[in-house]
């Protein structure tokens, strides 16, 4: 009998993992999906990883078909329960990704590395999951090395991150001796995953018998000031982010890897009520709700289809159903959706709220889209960030203008960067994040436009959407402004400050005018 949807959606878990670059989170990603199932072999996450090492190595990854888009989403079914894990990139100046990554998620697993402790990119992937809501398991890593006091690591996490914490395993032994995890509330004792060992013991006392004699009394005192002095697990304070569980472990030597998949089989909520504009979607309707979180080039020069990652959010999305695309009210048909595994994507028959699906399409579908089943409704939330650097394009062969100004559309439609066209008519102006992301740019409007362009200096520094009660107050605004005022891709208005001061001036002189440097699609 087929599955209902409730069925479904409550075995459904979706999350994305943030650390910090070197703590171990693709070490940690190939070992969920070694025990999930999804991988024969760790070392395939591994293997694409350190082929991505330089600069021009990633832009060569990125036009082989295929390989970037594998690695964005990771599906595996354990005891269960099926685990959908958003891989979010790497680096900084991809951040922007990141961020819409997150919007699709329902969970975090928050990987510290034991030795560093909370670093500066784990606190700002933790404030952007804070925004959302986002329920967070904490896992500190490489406790087989020389590693922090675990109660001082606790400590660290409440200090800096305001959250509390409640230890659920506990490490037996530190680095050489460290040998597996005691789980402080059933007092079972968990060695390397892969032997599969849980042993159950009376106290911490008989699990200290695996460790050196003179570390064994340490331990003992250790545990039974973790149960007296942290809070207990308790799943409200969790869900609703103010608790963190957390487990110790090594991704690299299999400690406390199936701690964790259980724990997010057990803790971390099913698919997420979802809001749009006219209602509130619970994961449990039966229509079809769907949005566009991340768009990836196929990098085929010869075929410019792109991939839309979309979460659905309600219902069942099925092969060859019909769908209609919010912004524009039409219909597209669903024929080849797919989903992605660790080494292979496979054509998608059904799938249900908290699942993402990659939708093979020619630029129809952009980031922040809504797909519903006919309601005309649209998901709000899929953020758009004020741009840091922002540039004029010169193009060496003035005749392709047309052309370059079709590429630019397509490249800000993907995400790739942000394009603001000004009101006086001037050159539009791309915005990035990062500058990675100008390097990109450059690379693909050669390789797969034959444009070969470079980067000027434009006279402005700050980018703000910006918007008001009265529409009269806007407009006065953009009037008496208009050699500073752009449009972005969906036509809003932004205004261009120079620096700071202007942008300060400026916001003090017209109140009216909200000027914001997060918007939100649509
Ligand atoms: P990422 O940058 O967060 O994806 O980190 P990686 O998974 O690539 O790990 C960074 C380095 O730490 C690699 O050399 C890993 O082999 C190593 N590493 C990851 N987990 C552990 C662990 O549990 N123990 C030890 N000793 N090393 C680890």
């Amino acid at each position: 009998m087929a599955e209902s949807i409730a069925e479904a959606v409550s075995r459904r878990r979706t999350f994305a993992i943030i650390s910090h670059p070197d703590a171990g989170k693709t070490t940690l990603t190939e070992k969920l999906l070694l025990f999930g199932g999804a991988i024969q072999l760790a070392g395939e996450v591994k293997a694409k990883k350190d082929r991505i090492q330089t600069r021009s190595d990633w832009m060569k990854i990125e036009r082989e078909r295929g390989i970037s888009v594998v690695t964005s989403v990771m599906t595996f079914e354990y005891n269960d329960t099926v685990f959908n894990l958003l891989d979010t990139p790497g680096h900084e100046d991809f951040a922007d990704d990141t961020y819409r990554t997150l919007t699709a998620v329902d969970a975090a697993v928050m990987v510290i590395d034991a030795a560093k402790g909370i670093e500066p990119r784990t606190l700002k992937l933790f404030e952007v999951c804070r925004l959302r809501d986002i329920p967070i398991i904490t896992f500190v890593n490489k406790m087989d090395r020389e590693s922090r006091d675990p109660f001082e690591i606790l400590d660290e996490v409440e200090q800096k991150l305001a959250l509390d914490c409640a230890p659920v395993t506990w490490p037996i032994g530190r680095s050489k001796t460290f040998c597996g995890t005691y789980h402080l509330a059933t007092d079972e004792v968990r060695g390397a995953d892969t032997q599969e060992r849980l042993t159950k013991v009376n106290d911490p006392e008989m699990a200290s018998h695996r460790l050196p004699e003179n570390e064994r009394d340490t331990f003992i005192e250790e545990t039974s000031l973790a149960i007296e002095a942290c809070k207990p697990f308790d799943r409200k304070a969790f869900l609703e982010g103010h608790l963190t569980p957390v487990f110790f472990g090594s991704a690299l030597r299999n400690f406390g890897v199936r701690d964790l998949i259980n724990a997010l089989a057990d803790f971390a909520p099913p698919p997420r009520a979802q809001v749009a504009d006219i209602r509130t979607v619970e994961a449990t309707d039966d229509r079809m709700t769907a949005f566009v979180f991340k768009i990836q080039a196929n990098m085929d020069p010869n075929h410019r289809d792109r991939i839309a990652f979309v979460r659905v959010c309600s219902g069942k999305l099925e092969r060859g159903m019909k769908a209609r695309l919010s912004r524009t009210g039409k219909q597209m048909g669903l024929t080849a959706p797919q989903f992605f595994f660790a080494s292979q994507r496979q054509l998608a028959d059904t799938a249900f709220a908290g699942d993402v699906v990659g939708i093979p399409n020619h630029g129809t579908l952009r980031i922040g889209d809504t797909l519903t089943e006919g309601e005309p409704l649209v998901f709000q939330g899929v953020p758009n960030f004020a741009p840091e650097i922002l540039r004029r394009v010169r193009l060496e062969d003035a005749m392709k203008a047309k052309k370059l100004k079709e590429a630019l559309q397509q490249m800000a439609e993907e995400g790739v960067v942000q394009l603001f066209s000004p009101d006086d008519g001037a050159p539009a102006i791309v915005g990035v994040v990062g500058a990675l992301q100008l390097d990109v740019l450059r690379e693909r409007l050669q390789a797969e436009y034959s444009l070969p362009v470079s980067f000027e200096m434009s006279r402005f520094s700050i980018c703000r959407w910006i918007s008001a009660e009265s529409p009269a107050d806007l407009e006065k605004f953009i009037a008496t402004h208009r050699g500073d005022i752009a449009r972005d891709l969906d036509g809003d208005p932004v205004y261009l400050a120079q620096d700071g001061f202007s942008l300060r001036y400026e916001s003090e002189r017209y109140p009216a005018v909200k000027m914001v440097a997060i918007k939100e699609y649509h």
